[in-house]
């Protein structure tokens, strides 16, 4: 199947009304550019089974790919995936993996699971299943020689659009004849709302390539993704767009590309350096050293960690002096700084880091807020710590991620010479 044209169907008697503007339309409008694809019919109906029946059919009468947004819910007026289901003569069967992800949805939440929910795990035979992690009603596929393709979206944007980038662009890139390249430049110590205020013209303005942001954890990715008739030409693309962005203001915060993680950028870089890492972790509980010992050939470059939580292996086991921790705290600048060249000189590695914190929920003091986070790092040449304040209402997964992170990026950042504000 060779997909060349579109139309685009918005399910909604809201969107009729004029209650809600029609976001999706543009949205999906221009991702289907951006993949080579022309649209030149767009629609809406309202909630109504006959005439949605209708606009399907016109749909695909005349165009490759017909792509709906909203109707896929749980209640009754929620109608899309029937009325595609019949347009192809399918019978809806139940799919269990997703019957089994909406049940895990819900005990997640500790929410009770009505009946009605199960519809959604309903599926047009032989359709495929596209995954919703940001809700829980699947995408649909259908696909059929001599009629087209058929895919159901829902209706929340927040939904609709990383199903989108995930699912529907791969999916259509083995349908069209161009070749889709992307490219992650991974970025830290950048929040996502000052991301979106530098780019976010640029973004907008994006069709081939596109510029999409991820943020997780405290991490950016941007995404680039650019079609051309070939390899080459989708590269070169890609390319331009790299040059643009390493010469915007977002350039200092740029790690690597297409790395994966921190760590994933970090024990390639301390092995081809030649250099070993030791952690000393407090307020991380070895979070650290579990990220380092992911990666592949973490083992030429780590010889171990500590993971220090009481005072008393700070002392014993570090060599952190205890009149040090008696004066200033566990929490505090020189501590962290001790922590670091202790487990340094123990191991015998080149580079010793360590994080002394209070990732919370207690603990905390007005002097030393939760999320107050020393973080040491330690060479040859001497030791330094840094402070970091994070915001004290995050919770202590976050904390501790973010703190491990940050400790990661100092050593990244040390060997590839970007001073540390
Ligand atoms: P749900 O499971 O939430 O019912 P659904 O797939 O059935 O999802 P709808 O019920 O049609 O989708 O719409 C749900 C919400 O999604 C709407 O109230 C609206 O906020 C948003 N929405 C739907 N369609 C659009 C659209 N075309 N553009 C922007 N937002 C939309
Ligand atoms: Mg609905």
């Amino acid at each position: 199947m060779n997909i060349k044209t579109a139309e685009i169907l918005c399910v909604g008697t809201e969107l009729l009304l004029g209650d809600i503007v029609n976001t999706n339309a543009a949205y999906l409008a221009r991702a289907l550019a951006s993949m080579g694809i022309s649209v030149y019919h767009q629609a809406v109906v309202g909630d109504n089974p006959e005439r949605l029946r209708e606009a399907m059919e016109t749909g695909l009468s005349r165009a490759d790919l017909v792509i709906t947004s909203g109707g896929l819910g749980p209640t009754c007026d929620d109608l899309t995936k029937e009325t595609a289901a019949a347009c192809f003569g399918r019978k809806l069967v139940c799919h269990e993996p997703s019957l089994a992800y909406i049940e895990g949805f819900f005990a997640r939440r500790g929410k009770e699971m009505t009946p009605n929910n199960r519809k959604q795990a309903m599926m047009p035979e032989g359709a495929y299943v596209l995954a919703n992690p940001h809700g829980t009603a699947p995408g649909v596929a259908i696909e059929e020689d001599g009629r087209g393709v058929m895919i159901l979206l829902p209706g929340p944007p927040r939904e609709l659009i990383p199903m989108v980038e995930n699912e529907v662009r791969p999916f259509l890139a083995a349908r069209t004849d161009c070749v889709l390249l992307s490219r992650n430049l991974h970025l830290f110590g950048i929040g996502e709302s000052a991301l979106e205020d530098i780019l976010r013209e640029r973004m907008e303005a994006s069709v081939n390539p596109t510029l999409a942001p991820y943020c997780a954890d405290g991490e950016v990715r941007l995404r680039i993704t650019a079609r051309g008739k070939d390899e080459a030409e989708a590269a070169a693309l890609c390319d331009g767009e790299e040059k643009f962005l390493r010469s915007s203001p977002v350039a200092p915060y740029i790690y690597g590309v297409d790395v994966g993680s921190i760590e994933a950028a970090l024990v390639p870089l301390l092995a081809e350096r030649g250099l070993t890492l030791a952690t000393a972790e407090s307020c991380t509980g070895g979070l650290i050293a579990k990220r380092l010992t992911d990666v592949p050939g973490a083992s030429a470059v780590f010889p171990g960690g500590v993971v220090s939580y009481a005072n008393e292996v700070k002392a014993k086991v570090l060599g952190v002096d205890p009149d040090t921790l008696a004066a200033h705290g566990a929490v505090s600048e020189p501590v962290a700084m001790q922590m670091a060249r202790g487990v340094r000189l123990a191991t015998g590695a080149d580079i010793g880091i360590s994080t002394t914190g209070i990732a919370g929920p207690g603990g905390g003091t007005p002097e030393k807020p939760v999320g107050t986070v020393w973080l040491g790092i330690s060479t040859p040449e001497g030791e330094r710590a840094r402070l970091l304040s994070l915001d004290p209402r995050a919770d202590r997964k976050y904390i501790r991620t973010c703190a491990a992170s940050h400790a990661l990026y100092g050593v990244l950042a040390l060997l590839q010479g970007i001073e540390l504000s």
